[in-house]
């Protein structure tokens, strides 16, 4: 799938967005190879050539800045979105610019997960999109996917954006 290049993508999301359900889904049946804790609430999974480095961005405002640390290289950053939270909406969109405008994600391009479409009341990708501006984005490929981890629906399209994308 990946070839045998080495891959690096940063997923994040706020608490409870849905991102262990996600890159368990993508490991399943797989033989995974987790690093001891990296950070306080970093982990990084590697799975076949791919590393996965995986954080919330939630509170501890404090540790953000070790964060960059893990930037280098990084082709892809996922964000995780809980699609029914929209009053943390706006605590995503900053963080995620303030992700593209970091020096060393200038070559990222960014998959944002619109997850737990199942749950009543939850944003559509679109509306979403339009929360989070995502058409201002010019430096950086993006891509909405709409997506239930529970199911696994939606995540291998998102996926494939990122293999069609993989230089
Ligand atoms: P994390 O904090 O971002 O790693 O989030 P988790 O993967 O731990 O998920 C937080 C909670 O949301 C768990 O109870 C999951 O079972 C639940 N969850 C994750 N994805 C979905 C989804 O697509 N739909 C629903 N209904 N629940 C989900």
């Amino acid at each position: 799938l990946f070839g045998n290049e080495e891959h690096k993508i940063v997923m994040v999301g706020l608490d409870n967005a849905g991102k262990t359900t996600i890159l368990y889904q993508f490991l399943m049946n797989e033989v995974v190879h987790t690093s001891p804790t990296i950070g306080s609430n970093v982990e990084e999974v590697v799975w076949k050539n791919i590393h996965f480095i995986m954080w919330d961005l939630g509170g501890q405002q404090s540790l953000r800045a070790a964060w960059s640390t893990y930037y280098t290289n990084t082709e892809f950053i996922i964000m995780v979105i809980d699609s029914t939270d929209r009053e943390r909406l706006t605590t995503i969109r900053d963080e995620l610019y303030s992700m593209l405008n970091h020096e060393e994600l200038s070559k990222a391009n960014v998959l944002v997960y619109a997850n737990k479409q199942d749950l009543k009341g939850s944003m559509s990708a679109a509306e979403i999109s339009r929360q989070l501006d995502l058409t201002s984005i010019k430096k950086h490929q993006w891509h909405i996917q709409s997506c239930c981890a529970l199911t696994g629906e939606g995540l291998y399209q998102g996926l494939e954006w990122i293999v069609g994308r993989l230089k």
